[in-house]
């Protein structure tokens, strides 16, 4: 865990998102999601959110590909994809 706190306290503040940064298109697996929820504690609009089933919900109109959420994701289960 200390990676992760690492990450929430460094390079994946919210105050240094960069939505610049765009490289593609984010892309959900739920297959391979483990219902940590880390990834709703980084996106910074609120594209992601918790589905009834504990899973994730991605509302693609409101992301901003800043990466955080796949950069955190401990699974792979949120990539980034080119478009
Ligand atoms: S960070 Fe990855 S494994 Fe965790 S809830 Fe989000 S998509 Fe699932
Ligand atoms: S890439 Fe999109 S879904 Fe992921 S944290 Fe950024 S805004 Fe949220």
């Amino acid at each position: 865990m200390s990676k992760i706190r690492a990450l929430l306290s460094g390079p994946l503040k919210r105050e240094k998102v960069q939505p610049e940064r765009t490289m593609g298109r984010v892309v959900y697996d739920r297959n391979r999601c483990t219902k940590c929820h880390l990834c709703l504690r980084v996106c910074p609009t609120g594209a992601l959110s918790l589905a009834d089933d504990g899973f994730i919900n991605l509302e693609d109109e409101r992301c901003i590909r800043c990466s955080l959420c796949t950069r955190i994701c401990p699974t792979g289960a949120l990539r980034m994809v080119k478009e």
